[in-house]
């Protein structure tokens, strides 16, 4: 690693720029507006087409407008007065989600394609796109022993069906902003991403969240049995939120990376199975385990090659997985004794 390289996130004069952040009213977003926030930036708008009382986080001192970002009109009202873009609106969730909603994800497309013209048209001078690591051609990703993916394998593609392949056109729409136009686009792959705030109900929550929620549920219904997708040996690699949005900053000030998609994700891979034993492990329980074998599961295996990040930002996400779950099973499991007295939580 480059440890010598200095930290290129944004600094102290950026703080007087006016920040756009789209999907502000959910996981990333949200974490990214109060990321802003608690750096010093002043001028931070946040847009999501969600009414506002059902917004994940509420950051005081953050403009929060409610637009359908798939309108371009709405998309050129948002970036309006604006210096930098980060725009995080999808229609997205979990496997079970992006499986079974091809369309909707797909039509995450005009959200992209509108704001990145609107941004142009304003004159913004930096656009962050978050991209996923579901365009990675799956072909690669068939055994749970994967090895690591590096940012070339997207390319021969055969993304993720509906969701990955509308991440993939969505970022060569940013990267010929940048050639024809000379818009600086900067582009991160994230591998799932975990933490406080993130959706842990309802349908499009991801494996950790959903499995911390079905651990605390068995422990309170006494049942002590919970059932997992799949056979438990599919893996993947989990980022703790903090390193996710440190992460945004760093890449969209790093002008080596204009136009350059980069993995965004830590390089821990674990299997279902193990993500399971270490929850048992933090709530102090043996749970019995059922398997499910017709749910969705995605690609065997998925893992993030950080060599690229490391020699480009001299960092890469450092949250060990455990130390990041304890902190997201504690939260997960405040919101679900708040909601079984009665309270309206996030994910109702
Ligand atoms: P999220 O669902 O919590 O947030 C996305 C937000 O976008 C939601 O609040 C939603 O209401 C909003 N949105 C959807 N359509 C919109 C529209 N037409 N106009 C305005 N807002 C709209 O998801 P997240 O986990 O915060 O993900 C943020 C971004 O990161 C997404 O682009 C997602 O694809 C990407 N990503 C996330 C992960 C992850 O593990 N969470 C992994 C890879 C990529």
């Amino acid at each position: 690693m480059n440890a010598q390289r200095k930290d290129q996130s944004s600094s102290k004069k950026d703080i007087e720029k006016a920040i756009l952040v789209t999907g502000a009213g959910g996981f990333i977003g949200g974490s990214l507006c109060r990321y802003f926030k608690d750096k010093g930036f002043t001028k931070i708008r946040g847009v999501d087409k969600k009414p506002l009382p059902d917004w994940y986080q509420r950051i005081p001192g953050v403009e929060c407008l409610c637009l359908d970002l798939s309108q371009e009109k709405n998309c050129r009202l948002a970036v309006e007065g604006m210096d930098e873009v980060y725009q995080l609106a999808a229609d997205m969730g979990g496997m079970g989600f992006i499986e079974r909603f091809r369309i909707e994800c797909l039509r995450s497309v005009l959200i992209n394609t509108h704001m990145v013209e609107s941004a142009y048209r304003a004159g913004v001078s930096r656009y962050f796109y978050s991209s996923s690591a579901c365009v990675y051609n799956t072909e690669l990703q068939k055994n749970p022993k994967i090895t690591a993916l590096k940012e070339s394998d997207a390319y021969p593609a055969m993304a993720e069906r509906g969701y990955g392949w509308e991440k993939l056109i969505s970022e060569m729409f940013c990267q010929e902003y940048w050639v024809e136009r000379q818009m600086k686009t900067f582009i991160a792959r994230f591998h799932n991403v975990y933490g406080p705030w993130g959706t842990w109900d309802g349908g499009r929550e991801k494996a950790p969240a959903a499995l911390c929620r079905k651990v605390i549920q068995a422990i309170d219904d006494g049942t002590r049995t919970i059932k997992i997708w799949g056979d438990g040996t599919r893996t993947r690699s989990y980022q703790y939120i903090d390193d996710c949005v440190k992460g945004i900053d760093m890449v969209t000030h790093c002008d080596e990376l204009i136009a350059t998609p980069i993995n965004l994700g830590t390089s821990e891979l674990v299997s279902v199975n193990e993500l399971v034993s270490i929850i048992e492990s933090i709530a102090g329980v043996k749970m019995r385990r059922t398997y499910d074998l017709t749910a969705p599961q995605g690609v065997g295996g998925r893992n993030s090659d950080n060599t690229f990040i490391k020699k480009v930002l001299g960092w890469e996400p450092n949250t060990p997985f455990k130390a990041g779950l304890k902190i997201t099973y504690a939260w997960i499991k405040e919101q679900y004794d708040l909601r079984k007295a009665g309270f309206k939580i996030i994910s109702d």
